[in-house]
C-alpha cells in the first residue's frame, strides 16, 4: 500500500502530453493552446465613433453654449460597416453612427444627445475635446501583438478574440478519448428495471461526467462480467482510446479479477492500493501503453479516487499546468474521530461565514453513499496522522466546484 502522494506522483510521472491537433474555436474552449497568437491586424481596424452623433471638428465648437450655439452643416450621412466619402471642412459635421469610420478632417464626436439637428443644420450647444468618442485603430489589439501566449486554456473571451483576428481554427492539444467501464456481476444497464440482487450502473456515469468535466471525451462501454476471458476482451476492445478508466473488480473478493487480468495482458502494473478512505483498492498500471485506471466500485470510492488521481492526469495530458482543486482552511462544525494509517476525503458542505468557511459533513460517510457527495461542495482532507479533529479546529478542504464563490446578488467592488 502506498500514500496518496506517492501515488499521485507516480500517475504524474507516467502521464504523456496530448499531441496538438488543429480544431475550430468554438470546440476549443478549455482547451490549451499550444501557439502564440500575433495579431495579424490592428483591433479596430480604422478609428470610429464610439457614439451615435456627429464628427466634426472640435476646434469649431469652441464657445458653443446653451444659449448661444454654433451651427454646422450636416454634409454625410456615415452607418457602420460605410466609408466616408467627404472631407470635413469648417463648421461642417457629418451624422455618424457606432462603430462607424471617423472621416477625413473630424476629430471628435458630439453626442447626439448633445446637439440638435434641424434638416442639415445641427446646432451644438457645448464645446467638445479633442478625440472625444473616437475610439482609435489598433487601441484594442496592435498588429503584431502577441495575444494568446502558447499553453493558455482558451476562456470565451480568447475564442471572441480569435474571431475578431479572423482565425477559424486553432491549435490545441486534443481532448483525451476515455473509455469507462464498469465490472460486476450485479450490474445492469440503466434502460433495465433490476431484477433482485441487481443493480444500476451508476459508476459509468458519475465516471463519463467527471471525465467532460475535464475536458475529455467519454465513451460509457458495455457492463462487463466478473470473468477474466469477458474482461480481457472488453480492455482488448478498448486499447484504441487514451487511458481506460475501470471501475469495480479491485478489491481482495473472490470476483475481483480486474488486478489478475491486467497482469496477465503484459501490464505494467504500477502500484495497487492507496492509504486513503475511500478509495483505497485503486490500481493503476497500462496495458500496451495505454493507462488504465482500476477505480473500486463503490460509488463514492469511485467518484473521490477520480478526483484525486484521474482528473489531475486527463488535465496534464491536455497541456494545463493548474491541476489540483482549490484547497482552503475552513471550521469543522463537528467532531470528527478517524483511524490513524490512511487520508481521509470526507463529503462536506463548505458555507462562507462573516469571518471564516464552515465545513459540515454530508451525513453518513459510507463509500457506498453517494447521497453523501451529492450534496456535497467539498472533501474535508485529513492526513494518515490525525486522528481526531475538535469541533471548532481547522481542517483542510478540497473544493468540488466554485459554488463557495457564488451569490445572488451583484456587486462591483
Ligand atoms: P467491487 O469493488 O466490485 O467489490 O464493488 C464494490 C461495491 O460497489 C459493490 O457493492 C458493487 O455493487 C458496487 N458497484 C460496483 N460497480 C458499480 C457500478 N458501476 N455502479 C454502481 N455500483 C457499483
Ligand atoms: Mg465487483
Amino acid at each position: 500500500m502506498i500514500t496518496v502522494e506517492k501515488a499521485l506522483n507516480i500517475i504524474l510521472a507516467n502521464s504523456r502530453q496530448l499531441e496538438l491537433e488543429k480544431t475550430v474555436i468554438l470546440h476549443a474552449k478549455g482547451c490549451v493552446i499550444g501557439e502564440n497568437i500575433i495579431a495579424g491586424r490592428n483591433i479596430p481596424p480604422a478609428d470610429n465613433s464610439a457614439m451615435d452623433g456627429y464628427a466634426l471638428r472640435c476646434a469649431d465648437t469652441r464657445g458653443a453654449t446653451g444659449k448661444n450655439p454654433l451651427f454646422f452643416k450636416i454634409i454625410e450621412e456615415i452607418p457602420a460597416g460605410k466609408i466616408p466619402r467627404k472631407k470635413l471642412k469648417k463648421g461642417e459635421a457629418s451624422r455618424i453612427m457606432t462603430g462607424a469610420v471617423i472621416p477625413d478632417g473630424a476629430d471628435a464626436i458630439v453626442r447626439q444627445e448633445d446637439a440638435r439637428a434641424t434638416g442639415k443644420t445641427l446646432a451644438v450647444h457645448a464645446p467638445v475635446k479633442k478625440n472625444t468618442d473616437i475610439r482609435f485603430a489598433g487601441e484594442d489589439v496592435r498588429k503584431g501583438e502577441l495575444v494568446i501566449s502558447k499553453g493558455t486554456p482558451l476562456t470565451a473571451a480568447h475564442i471572441g478574440m480569435l474571431a475578431s483576428l479572423g482565425k477559424k481554427n486553432v491549435r490545441v492539444h486534443r481532448r483525451p478519448r476515455v473509455a469507462i467501464m464498469a465490472t460486476g456481476n450485479e450490474l445492469v444497464d440503466i434502460k433495465t428495471e433490476p431484477p433482485p440482487g441487481k443493480i444500476v450502473n451508476s459508476n459509468s456515469y458519475s465516471l463519463a461526467a467527471q471525465v467532460l468535466d475535464c475536458g475529455g471525451i467519454p465513451t460509457i462501454m458495455s457492463i462487463t462480467k466478473d470473468r477474466k476471458s469477458a474482461l480481457q476482451k472488453k480492455f482488448t476492445s478498448a486499447l484504441h482510446h487514451d487511458v481506460i478508466i475501470s471501475s469495480g473488480g479491485v478489491s481482495v473478493g473472490d470476483y475481483d479479477l480486474v488486478k489478475d487480468v491486467m497482469k496477465e495482458m503484459g501490464n505494467t502494473m504500477r502500484f495497487w492500493r492507496v492509504a486513503m478512505r475511500p478509495g483505497k483498492p485503486l490500481a493503476f498500471g497500462s496495458i500496451k501503453g495505454v493507462p488504465l485506471f482500476g477505480l473500486p466500485g463503490n460509488p463514492v470510492s469511485s467518484m473521490v479516487s477520480f478526483e484525486q488521481f484521474v482528473r489531475p492526469y486527463l488535465l496534464k495530458i491536455q497541456g494545463h499546468k493548474n491541476i489540483f482543486r482549490r484547497t482552503i482552511k475552513a471550521v469543522s462544525a463537528q467532531q470528527i474521530e478517524k483511524s490513524a494509517g490512511v487520508k481521509h476525503f470526507l463529503r462536506a458542505f463548505v458555507k462562507k461565514t462573516k469571518n471564516s468557511c464552515v465545513a459540515s459533513l454530508t451525513g453518513a460517510q459510507g463509500s457506498g453513499i453517494l447521497k453523501s457527495m451529492v450534496v456535497a461542495n467539498a472533501l474535508i482532507v485529513l492526513d494518515a496522522k490525525e486522528t481526531k479533529i475538535k469541533k471548532g479546529e481547522k481542517v483542510t478542504v478540497q473544493l468540488l466546484d466554485d459554488s463557495l464563490f457564488k451569490t445572488d446578488s451583484y456587486s462591483s467592488s
